[in-house]
């Protein structure tokens, strides 16, 4: 697979106990560059436009208010496959399921308060990468 992009968050549970660098060390650390990055406090209605494909599902009114609750982290990772190797360093989405050496098995505190997003296709990530930087943001 050639290099490819995808979109990455990281969370507010993961900014409020500080662990942005720890969790960068292992996109890095597995070969994926940080191309763009940058520290935005979501508005309530960037948080509802970004999971609007969850609207219908019972925990959205929660999902976006915790999106919102504190500081993320956008950024955007590079590197062979980065779309399928990111998913696979962040683990399932309910840590309770995700793998060792994960990192949703390493930091995350719950189902909603994972630490991390991934876009989950090449489709996806172009779309999320294109809502949150302008082309001239991203430096590879
Ligand atoms: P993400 O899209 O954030 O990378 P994901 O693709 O693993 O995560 P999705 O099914 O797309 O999982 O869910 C989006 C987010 O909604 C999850 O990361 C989590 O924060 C929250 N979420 C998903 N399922 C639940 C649930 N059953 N209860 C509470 N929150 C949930
Ligand atoms: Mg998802």
């Amino acid at each position: 697979m050639a290099n490819e992009r995808t979109f990455s968050i990281i969370k507010p549970d993961a900014t409020r106990r500080n662990l942005t660098g720890k969790i960068n060390a292992v996109f890095e650390g597995a070969g994926l560059r940080i191309v763009a990055q940058k520290r935005i406090w979501m508005s309530r209605e960037m948080a509802k436009t970004f999971y609007a494909v969850h609207a219908e599902r019972p925990f959205y009114n929660d999902l976006v208010d915790f999106m919102c609750s504190g500081p993320v982290v956008v950024q955007v990772l590079e590197g062979e496959n980065a779309v399928a190797k990111n998913r696979e360093l962040m683990g399932a989405t309910n840590p309770a399921n995700a793998a060792e050496g994960t990192i949703r098995k390493l930091f995350a505190e719950s189902i909603e308060a994972n630490s991390v997003h991934g876009s989950d296709s090449p489709e996806n990530a172009a779309i999320e990468i294109a809502y949150f930087f302008a082309g001239c943001e991203i430096v590879g």
